[in-house]
């Protein structure tokens, strides 16, 4: 596969710097400080945290997306040396700079969809944590990238580009693509009704932000990452295997047409996947602690349960289907979700919000950006009016 050309130390930019994703690469950048500057960094709301990552790290550019934060008190303790960019189109500002050579997009949600399409028009190297950006507009993103310029950061995804590293993709015969089964494995669709927000926040083996530690619960998580190997691989759905693996050791695994079937393993730790995408095609030093498989007692496996996690199911529909359809099961999603996190929706409701939008919604074929931003318009507004009408 080719690569792009990168200096000696990679100038990198982190869109969404203040999460999950975004600390654990601040944290491969500075174990790696040597092959590794921190360039440009963006916030959402967080400016305080913001401002403290550009001070450390000496970031030159950092940008403010939130408009009700953009005037924050705190912006004005930003070295002198560092340029401030504010508004919607702040991050894909940061992504066209002429000094960054890769951008981690680790913004959360659809919202990370304009950034991943900036990066990728620049030519510059894509270390794509946000899932999103693929199930909504994966038909015009993937047309568009260079052999070695997307990397994924999503750990199965990562996982699978490195199972099929020196491989034919055309030779692959199927994906097992693992799965936790979140905290509420084994339950039935009754003992999912008075699941709590507190309940679904406590992830078994991941920590993450908020968004993706429901839809691991909701196995929505799960579901968007099928349609996401799907774009990323060009491989049907009915060939992308959800496999339950209990333990998080087997991060996914390809099977191939000769029956061989190639593993990723090793420890639940995000800042591995990330560090690869920066260093690919080079491997270094780990910045997780290393797994002992001697302390596994076992490794589980188990099959999903469709029925009780309806989201998984609704997802597969919406990657059949295509189009714009998977851009609404997002968007309602999303506003489901957060409803749920504010109390006015419940766990299962969130299903039920992203199967009447669905149900509601002429799928069409993906012709543009603007028709994606339209669609999911369309499909917060009707998710917003379920909600309010129902919960
Ligand atoms: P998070 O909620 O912890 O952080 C989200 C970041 O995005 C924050 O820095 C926030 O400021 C920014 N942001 C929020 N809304 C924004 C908007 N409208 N415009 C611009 N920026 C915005 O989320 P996270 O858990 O770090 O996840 C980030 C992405 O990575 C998601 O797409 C998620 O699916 C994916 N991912 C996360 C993990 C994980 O372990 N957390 C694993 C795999 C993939
Ligand atoms: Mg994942």
């Amino acid at each position: 596969m080719a690569v792009i050309d990168m200096p000696a130390r990679t100038r990198v930019a982190i869109l969404g710097c203040t999460g999950s994703i975004g600390t654990q690469a601040l944290d491969v950048c500075r174990q790696h400080a040597d092959r590794l500057e921190v360039v440009a960094l963006s916030a959402h709301s967080r400016t305080e945290d913001l401002v403290h990552f550009a001070r450390e790290y000496g970031a030159r550019h950092v940008a403010v997306t939130s408009e009700g934060h953009c005037g924050d008190a705190v912006l004005s303790e930003l070295p002198a040396t560092c340029s401030l960019h504010t508004g919607p189109r702040a991050a894909e500002e940061l992504a066209e700079l002429e000094d960054v050579d890769v951008v981690l997009v680790a913004i959360v949600g659809a919202a990370g969809l304009s950034a991943s399409h900036a990066v990728l028009k620049s030519g510059k190297r894509l270390a794509l944590a946000n899932k999103e950006s693929l199930v909504v507009g994966g038909d015009l993103l993937m047309p568009m990238v260079q052999p070695g310029q997307m990397l994924p950061v999503d750990s199965e995804h990562g996982a699978i580009f490195q199972c099929l590293l020196g491989e034919d993709a055309r030779e692959a015969h199927c994906i097992w693509l693992t799965c936790s089964g979140g905290p509420f494995y084994g339950r039935t669709l009754q003992e999912l009704a008075d699941v709590t927000r507190c309940d679904a926040l406590a992830h078994p083996t991941w920590n993450m932000g908020a968004k993706i530690t429901i839809d691991s619960a909701t196995l929505m998580n799960k579901g968007l990452e099928r349609i996401e190997a799907m774009h990323l691989i060009g491989m049907d759905i009915d060939r992308i295997n959800v496999l339950i693996q209990r333990e998080s050791k087997i991060h996914s695994m390809v099977e191939f047409e000769d029956g061989s079937v190639l593993a990723h393993l090793g420890a639940s730790d995000m800042r591995i996947p990330i560090q690869y995408a920066f260093s690919y095609p080079e491997r270094w030093s780990t910045p997780a602690p290393r797994v002992d498989f001697r302390q596994i007692a076992q490794l589980t496996f188990g099959a999903p349960d469709m029925e009780s996690f309806r989201c998984l199911k609704l997802a597969e529909i919406a990657g059949k289907q295509g189009g714009t359809l998977p851009c609404v099961l997002n968007a309602a999603n999303e506003v489901a979700v957060d409803a749920f996190l504010h109390d006015a929706c419940t766990f299962t409701g969130i299903a039920d919000v992203v199967e009447s939008c669905m149900d509601a919604h002429d799928s069409q074929s993906v012709e543009s950006f603007e028709q994606l931003a339209d669609v999911d318009t369309w499909a917060r507004e009707r998710a917003r009016g379920i909600i309010s009408s129902r919960f």
